[in-house]
């Protein structure tokens, strides 16, 4: 048995005039049910509610962008939700919703609250299907798309494997309609495929390529194993499961250390930083290697923002790139006093550090 999230974009789920694609639905739903009977737990996440909503109601003057994505994901989600109850009903099998925001990402105690909510469900039989509350989230601060939130919510509930859903099979050593370009199969944990990433995105979801590739870098060092696949292939879900050598596909290994779930949080929580601490070369090579180390104010070279302990601060090396988060063990003030000092308290120990 493994427990697997399933994320299917608006491409899959919709047609191109907006109207639910219930065919591809359909299909989803009868390959998630064969999971569940195998003895599979699953969670989706499932976009397309933006997308449907523009199918299903025309504004009457001109919206700007945040009240077109209200308007059209309150309607649209709707559609998709009774779509889905409807379908997985003719299984027996009860489906929630959760709705939800990045907010509920932000701080330890919210983050396991969204944790609790979602093994609750899993335990109870009950198949979450997410999707991030468009008509609520303020655009600064939601998810780049839902392929993030899917990432998040993979290791938030520690999954066997995440499977992305989307229109072509892969990632491509090139643009996908190139017949020179090659379907890339296994991506080792570490090895660095963005270069091949063409930056172009299709259809109706805010995510593309190049964001599944990174967030499948991510997820996999952090230990869940994630699969792109294209979701209109008959029985992709299943064969991705039983037999994945008949199916098309990209996947990425997992690394064997895999993170604790504090880890999991602070690594998705950079956005959340409240302040800054840069480190000098000597420390980020100390870092980087491979015992377990706090940051020691001794390698500090400054630190900006104004936090509190237990707050998430980003670790920045001396050319301004971001090397790491961290939850923090002093405050800003303290930090700023011992700045570049020895034998003081670690600004961030060694459990609450993630380096990139
Ligand atoms: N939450 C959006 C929707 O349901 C999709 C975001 C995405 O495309 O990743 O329409």
């Amino acid at each position: 048995m493994s427990r697997i999230v399933v994320k299917i974009g608006s491409n899959v789920l919709t047609r191109k005039d907006g109207k639910p694609n219930v065919t591809n639905m359909s299909a989803i739903v009868d390959q998630v049910a064969t999971l569940r009977s195998m003895g599979h737990e699953i969670i989706m996440i499932s976009s397309g509610a933006v997308a449907c909503g523009r199918g299903a109601v025309t504004p009457l003057r001109q919206l700007d962008s945040v009240a077109a994505r209200q308007l059209f994901s309150s309607v649209g989600q709707v559609k998709l939700i009774n779509i889905y109850n409807d379908l997985f009903g003719l299984y027996g099998i009860v489906v929630g919703q959760v709705l939800t925001q990045k907010e509920n990402f932000g701080s330890r105690s919210s983050y396991l609250n969204q944790r609790a909510c979602m093994l609750t469900m899993i335990e109870n039989g009950v198949i979450p299907i997410v999707n991030e509350n468009d008509t609520a989230s303020l655009t600064e601060l939601m998810f780049t798309d839902n392929d993030e939130l899917s990432g998040m919510i993979a290791t938030m509930v520690d999954a066997d494997m995440l499977i992305i859903l989307s229109n072509v099979d892969g990632i491509y050593t090139g643009n996908p309609s190139d017949p020179s370009s090659r379907l890339i199969e296994k991506v080792m944990p570490g090895e660095d495929v963005s270069g091949n990433v063409v930056a172009s995105k299709s259809g109706f979801g805010r995510g593309g390529m190049g964001t599944k590739s990174g967030i499948a870098s991510k997820v996999s060092e952090e230990g869940v194993m994630v699969i792109i696949a294209k979701g209109e292939r008959p029985n992709v879900l299943v064969d991705l499961v039983n037999s994945p050598e008949n199916v098309p596909h990209t996947v990425f290994l997992p690394s064997n250390e895999g993170l604790s779930t504090v880890k999991r949080w602070i690594a998705h929580s950079s956005s959340f930083a409240k302040g800054k601490i840069v480190v000098d070369r000597q420390a980020e090579e100390v870092l980087r290697g491979d015992s377990a180390v706090s940051l020691l104010p001794v390698g500090v070279v400054s630190v900006e923002g104004d936090w509190e302990e237990g707050d998430i601060v980003n670790i920045y090396d001396e050319k301004g790139s971001l090397i790491g988060v961290g939850k923090a063990s002093i405050d800003s003030g303290n930090a700023r006093q011992t700045v570049g000092m020895k034998g003081e308290r670690p600004m961030v120990h060694y459990d609450y550090l993630y380096i990139e």
